[in-house]
């Protein structure tokens, strides 16, 4: 049978399908290493408008792991708060992609005498003895940043893409549409014809794809993972250049508020957790609770001169027929003020999954040339974490397939004499 691969090219072909946060790490984790030409396969980018079928706009994002005992995941999301660090650096050029502060965590559920154990060795961590009111068991604070994630997940094109790596837009009916031809099996005229006449941009299987759809891993055919599913989250985007802290609360029936300065005078607040709600717009009444509870959470959200005048500690979150509480000697500030300063409301999907991120690899057919098997690299189902996860998830996806392309596939090493489980990696690298 005719295979156009030719063996003795100097970097393999690695296809990438997905360019959300997971998809762009990945590419460029693969692309800087100088051994792959790697071409990211995607319906959506992250200079195209923002909506329901690309999550990462969506994404706060804070560096606030929740890897709780998974030793793996902690592994991962230290690796990639390493990362962060470093581009936020007080001069390097990517600084003003982040905002460091001070995260202060408020719970009123019980975490148990451990406590927060797996935040501990965040900088400046400290457990708070002074907690703002009764339901609050637990508080601590530590130093971390959060991610201007539209401008940080342009920034990640551009890197990819000043390294040589390539982009092709389409969406992809069946994964072995990419196995068979590569990323020119969605070139605009795939068979253009060079001065000699020889096709170029001719489709081929490229040695290796790294599946990183996101929420799509539910549909995307090939893969159709059942146990993906949507958490959907909604937020708001305010004006608030004078807040440099972030704080969240969780509260005893799971309600989980959040307050986070974002580059460029900003703050992103929320936030729902929606299992298996796909609604594509923002709900009117889930944005005003939003705006209360984020209110009494942070009361700094109201510009100077318009909020209270002490400096307050958190108050007791709004609930349906309880009114946000005013402080003795204050009067109410009209949720109006705040509304005056939100810019955008928006809701994403979470990509969930049961079991946790899927980090494995399975061979593949091909397409019709059977006898090609190629490695195809699972990751995805980020949950709320896929900017926390996404450097340490880049590397280990990287060392999987860097070992399938070594081992070779389930069939070669049969005939070898080795066992082929070694070519299936356990995957669950567990779940949020
Ligand atoms: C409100 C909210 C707040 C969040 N806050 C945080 C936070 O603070 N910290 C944090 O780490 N995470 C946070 N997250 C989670 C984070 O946004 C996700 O984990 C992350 O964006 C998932 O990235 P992804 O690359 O897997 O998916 P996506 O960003 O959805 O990207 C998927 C990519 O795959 C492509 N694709 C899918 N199917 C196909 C197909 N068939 N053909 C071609 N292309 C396809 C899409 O076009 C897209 O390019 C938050 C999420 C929400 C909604």
């Amino acid at each position: 049978m005719v295979h156009f691969r030719d063996p003795n090219e100097a970097r393999k072909d690695v296809i990438v399908i997905g360019a959300g946060v997971i998809g762009l790490t990945s590419a460029i984790r693969l692309q800087e290493t100088g051994q792959y030409s790697v071409s990211i396969v995607a319906e959506t980018f992250p200079t195209d408008p923002k909506s329901i079928r690309y999550t990462s706009h969506w994404a706060g994002a804070h560096h606030v792991s929740h890897a709780m005992g998974d030793m793996r995941q902690r592994a991962i999301d230290k690796e990639t708060f390493d990362v962060f660090w470093e581009l936020s650096k007080p001069g390097a050029p990517t600084e003003g992609l982040f905002v460091r502060h001070t995260q202060t965590e408020y719970r009123e559920d019980d975490l148990g005498p451990e406590k927060a154990y797996w935040l501990e060795n965040m900088p400046e961590f400290k457990y708070l003895t002074d907690l703002p009111f009764d339901r609050v068991k637990t508080a601590y604070s530590f130093r971390t940043l959060t991610i201007n994630t539209p401008a940080y997940l342009a920034y990640l094109q551009s890197r990819f893409i000043a390294a040589g790596g390539k982009t092709v837009r389409a969406s992809i009916n069946h994964i072995s549409q990419v196995l068979e031809g590569g990323r020119h099996a969605f070139a605009v005229s795939p068979y253009t014809y060079s001065n000699s006449l020889s096709i170029v941009n001719r489709p081929r299987p490229p040695h290796a794809v790294i599946a990183c759809p996101g929420i799509g891993a539910r549909t995307l055919g090939g893969i159709m993972d059942e146990k993906v599913f949507p958490v959907r989250g909604q937020t708001l985007l305010l004006k608030a250049p004078w807040l440099d802290y972030g704080r969240t609360m969780t509260e005893e029936d799971g309600t989980y508020t959040y307050v986070m300065p974002r580059p460029g005078g900003l703050a992103l607040v929320g936030g729902t957790r929606e299992a298996n709600d796909w609604y594509p717009i923002p709900r009117e009444e889930t944005s005003q609770a939003i705006l209360q509870r984020a209110y009494a959470l942070v009361p700094d959200l109201a510009e100077p001169g318009a909020r209270y005048k002490s400096h307050l500690p958190p108050l007791p979150s709004p609930k349906p027929g309880r009114e946000l509480p005013v402080p003795e000697g204050e009067e109410a500030i009209p949720l109006s003020m705040l509304e005056m300063n939100t810019l955008e409301a928006g809701c994403g999907l979470r990509p969930a999954r049961e079991g946790g991120v899927r980090l494995e690899v399975e061979w593949h057919s091909a397409g019709k040339q059977k006898d090609v098997k190629i490695p195809v690299v699972y990751n995805y189902g980020h949950s709320g974490y896929g900017f926390i996860a996404s450097w340490g998830s880049a590397s280990y996806a990287l060392k999987l397939l860097e070992d399938a392309l070594t081992q070779g596939s389930p069939q070669d090493i049969k005939g070898k004499g080795k066992s082929a489980e070694h070519r299936t990696v356990d995957g669950s690298i567990g779940g949020n």
